[in-house]
């Protein structure tokens, strides 16, 4: 193991304020999973987004679990979501006790593919066994094609749950990401673009939904003296220390999404130029948050692979991964049904067999990035000399 120090996928970078709130809850001793940095947090959230509301939970997780409710998902029940993306976009769908059915990327945006979504309401409709819901998933920061999902679901009307868990601060046409569809989730998870250590966030234009939504992620209390309890709730709730470095975080967002994004343009520039190699497209419909930069190696062209890099990478004590594995390939979800882009192809598999992430964190200092680019150059350099052996 080298001894250089270690350098991250995607770490937490605080900015000033973030200690300073967190002092402030300490003092107005609001050590609670409510209170006034909860309120603010949900409202100057709301407000970035432009969404009409907002409900500050635990994690990327609850929210999606708890939007799932909010739309009546149950027993038996379908739900359609994308396949290229982490675990937790499914698995609220068999919390409810119902059935995911997994959606391929499409090439270009390597978001939910509206061909194959098409196809997946086509079959659905035939059957008679209609999704209860939809859930888009924008994944490492760029927004997936709404204008061509959008119209799929409203035709038979379905509503969409946006897992945005990686892609806050990305717009698309006009209008940030998370606030298209019915509900959009957030996460402030350790690794995403700002955290609260553990996080999530719900919004909605919908205020019957959210204020239902505050309800239920406070153990369904119904408002009485004592503790009454009618319907199935959660503990769900943000704790106001926690909100408090949220509102800290969410005050810098816009330089963090700068720095991702002059972060993916360097290692663009500095290794574009060997062969095989791409980088992930960014969609002229829309502005990516670029929380992770991601690079593909066509096998056609270069003998390099993502784990020969990867493996180069972490000798030098450099933290990068391969892209999520598609769920239709999980182990957990073996089985389930699954729509590729098209009968020839499946982009997820494509995707997750040629990529890597590599380090993107808004606090990667450039003689780090010089580190990753000249580790990576130095393992592709070394296949193209033997290529011309
Ligand atoms: C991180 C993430 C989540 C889950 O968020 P948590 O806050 O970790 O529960 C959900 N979906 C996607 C796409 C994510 O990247």
């Amino acid at each position: 193991m080298n001894d250089a120090q270690k350098i991250y996928l995607s770490p937490p970078h605080m900015g000033e304020q973030e200690q300073l709130l967190v002092m402030d809850a300490f003092a107005s001793n609001w050590i609670a999973p409510i209170g006034p940095h909860v309120d603010s947090f949900e409202r100057e959230l709301a407000d970035y987004v432009g969404a009409r509301g907002a409900v500050a939970l635990c994690s990327g997780t609850s929210a999606i679990h708890l939007g799932l409710r909010l739309l009546e998902v149950g027993k038996g029940d379908i739900v359609f979501c994308s396949s290229l993306t982490f675990i937790a976009s499914a698995n609220p769908i068999v919390y409810q006790g119902a059935e995911p059915v997994f959606i391929d990327s499409e090439p270009d945006s390597w978001n939910m593919s509206p061909s194959a979504l098409q196809q997946a309401f086509i079959d659905a409709s035939c059957l008679g066994r209609m999704p209860k819901a939809v859930i888009v998933v924008h994944l490492y920061g760029q927004n997936a094609d709404m204008d061509a999902i959008k119209p799929i679901c409203d035709h038979y009307g379905v509503p969409i749950v946006e897992d945005a868990a990686e892609s806050l601060g990305a717009s698309y046409k006009g209008a940030m990401s998370g606030t298209i569809g019915k509900l959009g989730i957030y996460s402030f998870s350790g690794n995403k673009i700002i955290t609260t250590s553990s996080g999530g966030m719900l919004v909605s234009d919908d205020e019957v939904l959210l204020k239902k939504a505050k309800f239920l992620a406070t153990q369904a209390r119904e408002p009485a003296r004592h503790y009454q309890h009618n319907e199935l709730g959660y503990n769900y709730r943000m704790s106001n220390l926690l909100a408090a470095v949220g509102r800290g975080q969410l005050g810098v967002l816009n330089d963090r999404i700068e720095s991702r994004r002059a972060i993916f343009e360097r290692y663009r520039e500095g290794l574009s130029a060997f062969p095989g190699v791409s980088f992930m497209p960014e969609m002229s419909y829309g502005r990516s948050n670029r929380w992770l930069t991601v690079m593909l190696l066509d096998s056609r062209l270069t003998e390099t692979t993502p784990n020969q890099l990867i493996d180069a990478l972490s000798e030098q004590n450099i933290e990068s991964r391969p892209l999520w594995k598609p769920l239709h390939l999980q182990p957990l979800y073996e089985g389930v049904r699954y729509y590729p882009h098209s009968p020839e192809e499946s982009v997820s598999e494509r995707l997750f067999h040629s990529g890597i992430c590599l380090p993107s964190g808004s606090n990667l200092s450039v003689e780090d990035m010089n580190r990753v680019i000249r580790c990576m150059s130095g393992c592709m350099k070394k296949e193209v000399v033997k290529n011309f052996r």
